[in-house]
């Protein structure tokens, strides 16, 4: 039986229009300027930005749809390893 606690996020085009709302327009990825390093956006299925030395700063990725239906926790995915 296939059982996993993590979610999977699929990256389609459709999740990243949806990331876009929200990760493009954040502070913490104005301020690096994340556009600039990939991925760039979707990065609770993308994995991490590859920008370096970044802080955490006000994420949005709480009001996100994809975040709430897949009940992830803590945010920050382009920061966290
Ligand atoms: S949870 Fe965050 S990283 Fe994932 S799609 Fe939503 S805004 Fe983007
Ligand atoms: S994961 Fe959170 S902090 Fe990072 S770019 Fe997306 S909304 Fe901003």
């Amino acid at each position: 039986m296939f059982e996993s606690s993590k979610p999977v996020i699929e990256d389609t085009e459709e999740n990243r229009k949806i990331c876009r709302n929200y990760c493009t327009r954040c502070p913490n990825a104005k301020h690096h300027c994340l556009d600039k390093h990939q991925p760039t956006e979707l990065f609770c299925a993308r994995g991490p930005s590859s920008a370096t030395s970044m802080k955490m700063m006000g994420c949005f990725c709480q009001a996100c749809e994809i975040y709430i239906k897949n009940h992830l926790r803590g945010g920050f995915f382009c920061v966290r390893r």
